[in-house]
């Protein structure tokens, strides 16, 4: 089969190409404008034959022969997202458009990367896939947040009218190697903070929840579930549903690492969700999916990997 990976440079779509392209009889096509992603992440598998890469934007179209197409490509840091939110909602309207009309002229099937902020600051609490969500369409979110919402809509819409085969995940906090130490979110922020002696900033009251997914988890899930029966469209949460504080990470954290950093406070960011966790009911149902790594042992592991980037 050869597999195209959008977004193949970054921190999801780089672990995906790792774990892809071990089946040596598939060829990998990873795909990134390098805008957030990094060659680094996949300066291991650049030698491999069955392996490729191609610096490319998904907001221009492209010609490619395929089977399956990994849409991943897009800023998911609110940092990276904000900092040129027109590109983001280019990335996930026009992209998606692009990679549908690919998926349509090869009868390929397309799995798009999309997430838990379609729920936005949920008032519904676990979120499962029924619900619509509380999203704001207007704010400082809003870009990453309506562009994966009109992606879903322009999936589901290239199936119903052109029966193109669409799959569909919602991707909820995720952490692990390959995530840029500069990237800006939680769990990068503070075992980095951790690890260098600085302080841990914890934005707002650190009351606000997120659940957390290590790497692999999510990763078989998306495999899974690009290799399941034709019919099964999605949307499909995928996440780990053991919940905390923001406050209980920056402790966890600390503790796991044995840091003298101090805790500190700082403005908790507009439109920040106040709870996040999803109900995996439907995953375990048509995939048998669950995560299978404790917050433990992913920590564990992630701190291993932001302490030899350092060494
Ligand atoms: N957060 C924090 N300190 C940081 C980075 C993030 O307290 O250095 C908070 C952030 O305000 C949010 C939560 O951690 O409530 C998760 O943020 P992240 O950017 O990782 O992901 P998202 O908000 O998209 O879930």
């Amino acid at each position: 089969m050869r597999i195209l990976i959008t977004g193949g440079a970054g921190f999801l779509g780089a672990n995906l190409c790792e774990r892809l392209a071990k089946k040596q009889d598939d060829h990998i096509i990873c795909l990134d404008n390098l805008q957030t992603g990094n060659k680094e992440n996949i300066s291991e598998l650049m030698n491999l034959p069955n392996f490729e890469f191609i610096e490319h934007d998904i907001v221009n179209p492209l010609n490619l022969a395929v089977d399956q197409i990994y849409n991943a490509a897009c800023p998911a840091s609110p940092t990276a997202y904000q900092a040129d939110p027109v590109h983001t909602m280019k990335t996930s309207v026009i992209g998606i458009l692009n990679m549908l009309e690919l998926a349509k002229k090869n009868n390929a099937t397309l799995l798009q990367f999309s997430t838990s902020e379609v729920y936005g600051d949920a008032q519904v609490h676990p979120q499962s896939e029924e619900y619509w969500g509380n999203v704001n369409p207007n704010g400082i979110r809003s870009c990453y947040d309506e562009g994966k919402r009109a992606a879903e809509t322009l999936c589901f819409d290239y199936h119903r009218m052109y029966g193109t085969r669409i799959k569909v995940v919602r991707i909820f906090n995720t952490y692990g190697p390959k995530m840029n130490s500069e990237d800006g979110r939680v769990i990068s922020n503070f075992v980095n903070q951790a690890l260098r002696g600085e302080n841990i900033t914890v934005y707002g009251d650190g009351k606000q929840t997120r659940s957390f997914c290590y790497v692999d988890d999510l990763i078989e899930g998306i495999v899974r579930m690009m290799n399941s029966a034709p019919e099964i469209l999605g949307p499909v949460n995928l996440g780990n549903p053991e919940e905390f504080t923001i406050m209980e990470i920056g402790e966890r954290v600390k503790g796991q690492i044995g840091s003298g950093s101090e805790i500190i406070f700082q403005p908790l960011p507009k439109d920040d969700p106040k709870q996040r966790r999803p109900d995996i009911s439907r995953a375990w149902e048509l995939l048998g999916w669950k995560p299978q790594v404790s917050v433990r042992t992913g920590l564990e592991k992630v701190i291993e990997y932001y302490r030899g980037l350092m060494a």
